[in-house]
């Protein structure tokens, strides 16, 4: 960047303009918005820069640019319409010591003036360096027309009206009144007028002192299995209007970005055997921010609903009397069975899907070892590697085929996927050798689809392992 935008304070200051044409009319329409002390010189001033100086709007000078003339000018042009007479005047106003800008002459300024966008006292400024005007000037088109006309007087009317505004908790409260005001109740009562926006603007304020003696409230929100485009539209908007994100650790980075900016975010801390947060200080971290008035987002990895602790932690939220609701999400086995091309349930192969946890809170989990034993079974199996040993012993003693395909899905719907394939009998051993780090499912009673595994082969690293 090497113009830096910045906005210059010209109430009451003086600005030279030279030159009588379209260049310096183009910049005097600018100009003229400020509260500056315009003065132009200019021996062939066109008609409109005549009626300015009898409007009393500039002072016109009708001679050439003498040195002198820009003494003590806060800015200077140079618009002559002639680049000889611009770096002429541009030298003398340096002279002078005022700040250039010369006419269509990037290299001669000392400033340079962005495309503006006026809706004062808003106003938004563009500049591409002189490198691209035509995507200035669709900028400030796209701006124009976006941006409701009357945000000025929006703008107008609402700073005054900030004194009464303080009667709202400071933050969230504050921030929601005015981005309503200015986004839907402002524009729609714009047309009314001054006093419609006034009127407008109390009722505003009433709902929201109503709205802010209100409690919090927690989403429950599932961020599914990783991939930022597998959120659902609601846990989108629930990110978008969070206070306080309280999250997983497997919750990928990608998705936390997506937070609003003011979100206060809380990592939660949960995975697998390692150091974690406890159960309590979770729930209780919930209670105490919903209780405090804020919108939390409990945001937990896949489904809430699928080994997250969803039950206890309604119970927690339930107890203190804090009203919540629950967003699903895409649970890791769904992503993992996309990932190797194949159905969860299958006609004529298993009309049951089961999902078992490799692991609770008493360590190794205990299953229905007959039923996933048995042929045909298709289970997703959650937080299963270091339990693959102990998984893949329980089976076959209970009668399953060592041949039984199990698909390991690692970090599935994410860019570093990585498949591997294993059979029951090899399960841990396979495992093992592979050392994945990242989550992963293991999909019992399922192998990649072939076209799926060459595909993969590609984008994905797979890695065959089965062993004769
Ligand atoms: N509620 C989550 C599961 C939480 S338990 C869900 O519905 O998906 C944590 C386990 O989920 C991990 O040990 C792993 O088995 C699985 N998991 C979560 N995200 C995963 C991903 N992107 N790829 C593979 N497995 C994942």
């Amino acid at each position: 960047m090497r113009h830096f935008p910045i906005f210059v304070d010209l109430a009451g200051r003086r600005v030279v303009l030279a030159g009588g044409g379209e260049a310096a009319l183009a910049k005097l329409r600018l100009i003229l918005k400020t509260e500056a002390h315009v003065t132009v010189f200019a021996a062939e001033p066109a008609r409109e820069i005549e009626d300015w100086a009898a409007e009393g709007r500039l002072r016109l000078v009708r001679r050439r640019q003498e040195p002198g003339d820009a003494l003590c000018a806060a800015l200077f042009y140079a618009g002559n319409d002639d680049e000889a007479e611009d770096a002429r005047g541009a030298a003398l106003a340096r002279a002078d010591g005022a700040r250039v800008n010369m006419v269509d002459n990037l290299g001669g300024s000392d400033f340079i003036t962005p495309a503006i966008v006026d809706r004062d006292p808003v106003t938004v400024a563009i500049g591409t360096e002189g490198a691209a005007p035509v995507l200035a000037r669709a900028i400030k088109t796209d701006l124009e027309e976006r941006l409701p006309s009357r945000l000025g007087l929006l703008a107008r009317i609402g700073k005054a009206f900030r004194p009464e505004v303080e009667a709202l908790p400071f933050g969230r409260a504050r921030r929601d009144f005015w981005s309503d005001y200015y986004f839907t109740a402002g524009p729609e009562a714009a047309t009314g007028g001054e006093t419609a926006i006034k009127g407008a603007l109390s009722a505003l304020l009433s709902r929201h002192k109503a709205r802010a003696a209100a409690p919090g409230r927690v989403e429950f929100v599932g961020a599914g299995p990783g991939d930022p485009e597998l959120l659902t539209m609601k846990a989108r908007r629930a990110l978008d209007t969070a206070d306080v994100i309280i999250h997983d650790r497997l919750v990928s980075p990608d998705i936390l970005e997506l937070a609003r900016r003011e979100a206060l975010l809380i990592s939660a801390g949960k995975e697998g055997f390692g150091p974690s947060v406890t159960q309590a200080e979770i729930d209780a971290a919930i209670v105490a921010h919903a209780r405090a008035g804020s919108r939390v987002v409990r945001l937990k990895a896949g489904d809430p609903a699928v080994f997250g602790r969803l039950e206890e932690e309604i119970l927690a939220v339930e107890k203190a009397g804090v009203d919540w609701s629950v967003v699903p999400g895409i649970t890791a086995a769904s992503a993992a069975a996309a990932q190797i091309g194949q159905s969860l349930t299958a006609r004529g192969r298993n009309s049951e899907l089961r999902l078992v946890t490799g692991h609770d809170m008493d360590g190794f989990a205990e299953n229905d070892w007959h039923a996933l034993a048995r042929p045909g079974t298709v289970a997703g199996i959650y937080m299963g590697k270091r339990a693959a040993r102990f998984l893949q012993g329980r089976l076959l003693m209970h009668g399953a085929d060592p041949a039984t395909p199990v698909a390991i899905v690692e970090n599935a719907s994410r860019p570093e996927c990585r498949i591997v394939t294993a059979r029951l009998g090899t399960l841990a051993a396979n495992l093992e050798a592979a050392s994945l780090a990242g989550p992963a499912v293991l999909l019992l009673g399922l192998a990649p689809r072939e076209a799926q595994a060459a595909a993969a082969r590609i984008d994905t690293r797979i890695q065959q392992m089965e062993h004769a």
